[in-house]
């Protein structure tokens, strides 16, 4: 046989092995959905209305390849109640007069600033006159845009465009996860992923999910100063049909919204100004239902899922407690700010490091007793 024959066989064996290897993958590739209800949160009041988005998307507007109209199909094809814009301007005026309800979504527009220290994202602020322009500079961007009634939020803080930290933070919150750099930046860990991405893209992006160490670090040494809330950013500007069902914010609202679309926009954006939502990969499994919160002194977190998964309470940057029980009630008496990570614990190809869903802070202070 000449060497040319042999390399050919060589690689033919190598493609047949990849080919079976990840159609083993993808056939046993299984989202988790929970058939338990919401949980019945009987000392907790009324039951809070949960919808669910994705955060942080490009069209046409800057440097997405969507319409607006696309991606509105898009998120209605994977059950979205509402998705946020955020194309690149300062802001980007053509993405917030797009605004409205489309293919029975929610469509609200951000814009994504490029400021001194990196990406800033204001979210919620009234549309100012064309002539205006939010500046350059982090901590004046911050304070026009809730001058304007709005909020800004720290964008892929340890991958693209990094940000530069120091001075106070002046902003509500900041991405955890950003799929953009994930799927773009870790090419060697994802090279094996990108042809599965044309046949079951969830799967793949999954695959792609790099444990956010870094953030989460930084989000807790922030969280010690003053409440900041995390987002996992779904940075789509292609594959929206394929990213949408992978990250989603659940808001939680205290009655359903209104038929009015100005109503029901500024409704979620106070609840995300609020830290009234969580953040969750559903792509690997149906997060809906999972609720934190302070009562009588104990902090009560409810998992209400029928798959394996371990709740991890963070307590100033320190775990303080693991359990794979759906109810947890834990009594507190160090203040200070407390969060939960869950982690699933059933085969899937989320990386058992990288958070399943992560709440945002609730502080405890000895007076709440
Ligand atoms: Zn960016
Ligand atoms: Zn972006």
């Amino acid at each position: 046989m000449t060497f040319k024959r042999i390399m050919g066989r060589a690689i033919l064996l190598a493609l047949l092995v990849y080919v079976l290897w990840a159609g083993w993958q993808v056939v046993r590739f299984k989202r988790y959905e929970s058939p338990i209800p919401a949980p019945a949160e009987a000392s907790a009041g009324p039951v809070p209305t949960e919808i669910e988005g994705a955060y942080h998307m490009h069209s046409r507007f800057s440097d997405g390849l969507g319409t607006v109209d696309r991606i509105a199909r898009a998120a209605a094809g994977a059950g979205l109640d509402f998705i946020i814009l955020t194309d690149h301007g300062k802001p980007n005026f053509a993405a917030l007069d797009a605004q409205g309800r489309k293919e029975g979504v929610l469509v609200l527009a951000g814009s994504e600033i490029s400021s001194n220290r990196g990406h800033l994202v204001a979210l919620g602020f009234d549309r100012p006159d064309d002539a205006f322009s939010f500046s350059s500079d982090a901590e004046t961007a911050a304070r026009e845009i809730s001058d304007r009634g709005g909020f800004s939020v720290v964008a892929h803080p340890y991958s693209k465009v990094r940000w530069s930290w120091g001075g106070n933070f002046d902003y509500s919150g900041l991405e955890i996860i950003d799929a953009d750099s994930m799927i773009k930046g870790h090419i060697v860990r994802s090279l094996p992923y990108y042809p599965l991405l044309l046949i079951k893209p969830t799967f793949a992006l999954l695959k792609m999910i790099v444990p956010p160490e870094q953030a989460l670090v930084k989000w807790d040494k922030l969280l010690a100063r003053g409440p900041a809330n995390g987002y996992f950013s779904s940075d789509a500007h292609l594959f929206y049909r394929a990213i949408f069902p992978v990250f989603h914010l659940h808001v939680l609202l205290e009655r359903p919204l209104d038929p009015d679309f100005a109503a029901a926009r500024r409704r979620i954006f106070e609840a995300l100004k609020g830290g009234r939502f969580y953040s969750a990969v559903d792509g690997a499994a149906a997060a809906r239902g999972f609720r934190i919160r302070l009562e009588a002194g104990s902090l009560r977190v409810s998992a209400p899922f029928s798959f394996a998964h371990e709740t991890v309470i963070i307590h100033d940057g320190k775990v303080i407690r693991r359990t794979r029980e759906n109810e947890l009630t834990l009594p507190l008496t160090a203040p200070g700010a407390y969060r939960a990570e869950v982690y699933l614990r059933e085969r899937t190809p989320l990386d058992p490091r990288a958070p399943w869903i992560i709440s945002n802070p609730v502080y405890f202070e000895r007076e709440n007793r």
